[in-house]
């Protein structure tokens, strides 16, 4: 199967746009919240500190405003306050004289001051009338003076003094002019910069959403590889199987000593088949992460001296010389994976090993680790099937390790031994010749399990 990582597949490419989607709705939802959180306090911060003034204002003069000497005198602590006067037909009595300040830059008056020319001209400005009266109403207003639009806060309210009864009404300005350039500049840096992030976070969410969905893509094709190689080993024992029984069947007369080879071979064909089917479902629950491990304090000498020595009767049975050497380690672990992960190096061993070769174990503690090596003067490995030999269904030879009855899980399965030990396995070169498994089991890590 052609191994891909890419996102070609269907599922994994909806799956990462999905995925970039939500990465970027979920940017743009905290900007918008830091949006919305920014305008807030800008509000707060400019406008209720002038709604105050105002209201202060309001709250010294509604009931004092006096005219004394032809003038309306007020308690105005606020510079920037100005103030409009109204009596009870809407009509301006009197304004700051200071109001007018605005318009000098634009159109050149020279004085401030009771200038017939400056007041026609504010005459017809909305801010110097009363509009629509609603009582103690904060409202905000703009006029254009000239080229310059002016934006002012204002409040309205009744007057009540008998110091000045023909005053009904007062409107009180703020120009926050200043204010909204600021908050303007603020929105507008906070637009650029939100523009620039949400940029810079379509990037980093597909950046991030390729590197969320690679090992669900890579595990996905991994998968896939293993059903079809599982089928793929599957096929060979049982069309063999079927073959041998179809020629049972065409040999009416025989008896079962003549077809007992092929009763031989099928039973051989089926052994496989059901140790095929029992390693699959050992590494598919470790994968699912189903299997148990049930990790206790053991002597490893004392668990493995029985295969040990079960290995080395078959090793001299079939010619081989066999060494071992043990020692005393006393740690956490699972008694009958261990035992299996000695059986899947033993039976490396004498498989591809030749008469007279020697397989040698030991067992002995280094460090923190306890150290399981397994050595051989067997066929060896060559260098680029050392990377490979752990992976499923790996053979460097597949013909010469089928003969021998292997489907190429041996190793896989003990890399899963070794990693639920949180082990290490390694793989090198034997001198003069063959190969060396090495596994380190670290004591005090598992120990504490
Ligand atoms: P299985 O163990 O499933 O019966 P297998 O022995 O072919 O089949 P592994 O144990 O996974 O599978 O080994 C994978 C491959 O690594 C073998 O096919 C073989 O090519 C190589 N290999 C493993 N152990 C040795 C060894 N001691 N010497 C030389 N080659 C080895
Ligand atoms: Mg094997």
């Amino acid at each position: 199967m052609k191994k891909n990582n890419s996102l070609d597949n269907k599922i994994i490419k909806k799956q990462f746009i999905k995925l970039v989607i939500a990465n970027m709705i979920a940017f743009i939802l905290v900007y918008a919240i830091l949006g919305v959180t920014i305008s807030v306090v800008v509000r707060h911060y400019f406008y209720s500190d002038l709604e105050d003034e105002l209201r202060i204002c309001k709250a010294e003069n509604q009931y004092t405003i006096a005219k004394v000497q032809g003038e309306y005198r007020l308690k105005v602590d606020n510079a920037r306050i100005k103030i409009v006067l109204f009596d009870d037909k809407h009509q301006r009595l009197a304004y700051s004289k200071d109001l007018l300040n605005y318009i000098i830059p634009d159109y050149g008056f020279e004085t401030t001051v009771n200038s017939e020319a400056i007041a026609s001209y504010i005459d017809n400005t909305e801010i110097c009338k009363l509009g629509e009266f609603v009582d103690d109403e904060i409202s905000f207003e703009k006029t254009k003076l000239g080229k310059t639009e002016y934006n002012f806060i204002t409040l309205t309210f009744d007057v009540e003094s008998n110091f000045a009864s023909e005053v009904k009404y007062c409107k009180l300005l703020i120009m926050n002019n200043g204010e909204i350039g600021i908050k303007n500049n603020i929105i507008r840096i906070y637009l650029i910069v939100s523009a620039c992030l949400v940029l810079l976070g379509m990037i980093a969410s597909i950046i991030l959403s390729r590197r969320t969905i690679k090992p669900i893509s890579e595990n996905m094709y991994k998968q896939m590889e293993f059903v079809s190689d599982a089928s793929h080993e599957l096929r060979t024992p049982l069309s063999i199987v079927q073959s041998k029984l179809e020629n049972i069947l065409t040999k009416t007369d025989a008896s079962v000593y003549d077809v007992s080879e092929d009763i031989a071979i099928s039973l051989k064909e089926v052994a496989r088949l059901n140790r095929l089917t029992n390693d699959l479902l050992a590494l598919t629950r470790s994968d699912n992460g189903v299997a148990t491990i049930n990790f206790d304090n053991y002597d490893i000498k004392e668990i493995v001296k029985d295969t040990i020595q079960i290995f080395k009767e078959m090793s001299e049975i079939e010619g081989r010389k066999f060494e071992s050497h043990m020692e005393t380690v006393n740690f956490n672990f699972d008694r009958e994976k261990i035992v299996q992960l000695l059986i899947i190096l033993l039976d490396n061993a004498l498989k591809y090993t030749f008469k007279k070769d020697l397989i040698s174990v030991s067992i002995y503690k280094e460090g923190y680790d306890c150290c399981i090596v397994v050595g051989d003067t067997g066929i060896g490995i060559s260098d680029e099937a050392k990377k490979k030999v752990f992976e499923r269904f790996y053979r460097e030879d597949k013909a010469r390790s089928r003969k021998k009855g292997g489907n190429g899980l041996g190793l896989a399965i003990a890399k899963n031994i070794v990693i639920q030990h949180n082990g290490k396995i390694s793989v090198y070169d034997n001198k003069p010749k063959g190969t060396v498994f090495e596994v380190r089991l670290p004591i005090k890590k598992l120990n504490k399990k």
